[in-house]
Formats: structure tokens, C-alpha cells, sequence
């Protein structure tokens, strides 16, 4: 039985990618700081094929545990990690205290560079693997307030190429999702503001935000074997985000 690891599965696009691998007869396991997601995502996939780890991606001690609590259940292997745990922090340059700087760096910057490092040595002696880490489009473009969160999403895109070079060789893949805007507990206090919630929508050419579950799609397909030619990529799942300038839409169109 194949098996996938899963850090943030405890909500959002995480749970909706651990649904889709668990419905393909995978065993998931689910890593997160967040003990009652971790029980609501548990509760819709099948317990003998799933495990819980409660965890801190800031801790790479801990993620050493959990990868070694996985591969006992998993006889060994771990044949794909979805590392998408990720924080956001909004506001003004002058207003962003270094609690906040520290927590999003933290979590989105050295948090995956832990978990992809212990994850990445695993697979390499293992001779194959497919990683995929959470960017976003926020690594291209940005917008006022978004400077820490921007700053984290770039780096985890050098972070994906240099891994994807270093294990190329050794059948280890490593690949990057870049969301637009998705419907998730992250975005609710978007969702909140009806004018700010609509402009996003507007600005997109599909017109509309994505479900979670829509970027199950994109991410299983990097992890599959139908990618088997992809590593060092960004696979851009935004609505057409980044295709439009946005800026006006002439008369007649
Ligand atoms: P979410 O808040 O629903 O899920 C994030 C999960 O990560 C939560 O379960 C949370 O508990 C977990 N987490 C946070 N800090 C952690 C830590 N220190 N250790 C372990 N787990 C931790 O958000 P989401 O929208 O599903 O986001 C998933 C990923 O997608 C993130 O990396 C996010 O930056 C990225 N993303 C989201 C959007 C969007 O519009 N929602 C857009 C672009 C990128």
C-alpha cells in the first residue's frame, strides 16, 4: 500500500488533498499543530488506513518523530509528502512586529526547509519520492500588506529548485502548487469583507474563487507517476490570475 504524509492536513487544502489520496486506497497520515482538525479530517477517511500526528513544523525534532511514527505503520516507505502547513500575516510595513515576521518565516520559510530536509533524506536512500510544497501567487505578484507572506511564498519556490537539482538523480521529485484565491479558513477573514472578497473574484478571469477541493487536482497530479518528467516546477492553479493584468476591460469585450 502506497503512503502519503500530509503537514496542515488538519484543514483547508490539505484535508481536501488527503480525502482524494485516501478515496485512491493510499495510507495518509495527517500532520498538524492543530489537534480537533486532525480528529475532523481523521473522521472522513478510513482508520485503518490513517494516522494522526500532532505536530509543530517550527520543531524539526518533532517532524523526526512523526516521520518515524509513519514509517513504522507504513512499512518503511513514504512515498509522497504533501508539505502545505502555511500561515498568513497582513498589514502595513510600519504595523508588522517581529512576533508576526518570526511566526510566518517560521512556518511557511524554515518549516518546510525542515520537513522537505528529513523528508528529502528518507526518500533519497529509498531511491524515488514526490514532494510537493504550497506556494502561491503571491511569489509573482503582491499587494499592499503582504510583504512577509509574499516574502515566504518566493522563497519556497528557490526552495523547491535547489531540492529538485540536488535529488534529481536520485529519483526524488519536488514540485510547487501557486493557488490563487481558495475558499479555506485561511481566507475567511477575506471572505468577511463582501467588497474585498468580490474584487478578488472580479479580477479573476474565471470570476470566481476556487474551492479547496480544487486543488486537489493540480497536486495529485504532481505527485502521481504522470508527472514522472516534472521536478523544479510551479504549477500556477489561480483561475487565470496571473494571465490578467486586470487593469481594464475594453469596451465591447
Ligand atoms: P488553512 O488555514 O485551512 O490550513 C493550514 C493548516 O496548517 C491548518 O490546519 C493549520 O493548523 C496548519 N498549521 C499552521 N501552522 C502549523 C504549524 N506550525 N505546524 C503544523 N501545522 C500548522 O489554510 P489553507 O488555505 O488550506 O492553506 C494551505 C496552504 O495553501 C498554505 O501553505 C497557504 O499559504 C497556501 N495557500 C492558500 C491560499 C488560499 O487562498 N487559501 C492561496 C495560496 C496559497
Amino acid at each position: 500500500m502506497k503512503a502519503i504524509l500530509v503537514t496542515g492536513g488538519g484543514s483547508g487544502i490539505g484535508r481536501a488533498v488527503a480525502i482524494r489520496f485516501a478515496r485512491k486506497g493510499w495510507r495518509v497520515g495527517l500532520a498538524d499543530i492543530d489537534a480537533r482538525g486532525l480528529v475532523d479530517t481523521a473522521a472522513m477517511l478510513p482508520p485503518e488506513r490513517t494516522s494522526t500526528h500532532q505536530m509543530d513544523v517550527r520543531d524539526p525534532s518533532e517532524w523526526e518523530h512523526v516521520l518515524a511514527d509513519f514509517t513504522a505503520l507504513s512499512g518503511g516507505r513514504l512515498d509522497v509528502l504533501f508539505n502545505n502547513a502555511g500561515v498568513g500575516a497582513g498589514g502595513p510595513f510600519g504595523e508588522i512586529g517581529l512576533d508576526a515576521l518570526d511566526r510566518v518565516i517560521d512556518v511557511n520559510l524554515k518549516g518546510n526547509f525542515h520537513v522537505l530536509q528529513a523528508a528529502g533524506q528518507l526518500m533519497t536512500m529509498q531511491g524515488s519520492g514526490s514532494i510537493v510544497l504550497f506556494s502561491s501567487i503571491r511569489s509573482l505578484v503582491t499587494e499592499p500588506g503582504q510583504s512577509v507572506y509574499s516574502m515566504t511564498k518566493s522563497g519556497i519556490v528557490q526552495l523547491v529548485r535547489t531540492a529538485a537539482t540536488e535529488w534529481g538523480q536520485t529519483g526524488v521529485r519536488v514540485n510547487a502548487v501557486g493557488p490563487g484565491v481558495i475558499e479555506t479558513p485561511l481566507t475567511a477573514p477575506i471572505k468577511a469583507q463582501p467588497a474585498w472578497y468580490n474584487a478578488y473574484a472580479d479580477k479573476t478571469p474565471m470570476k470566481r474563487w476556487a474551492k479547496a477541493e480544487e486543488m486537489a487536482g493540480p497536486t495529485v497530479f504532481l505527485l502521481s507517476d504522470a508527472a514522472s518528467y516534472v521536478t523544479g516546477t510551479i504549477l500556477f492553479a489561480d483561475g487565470g490570475w496571473l494571465a490578467n493584468d486586470g487593469r481594464f476591460t475594453p469596451p465591447g469585450m
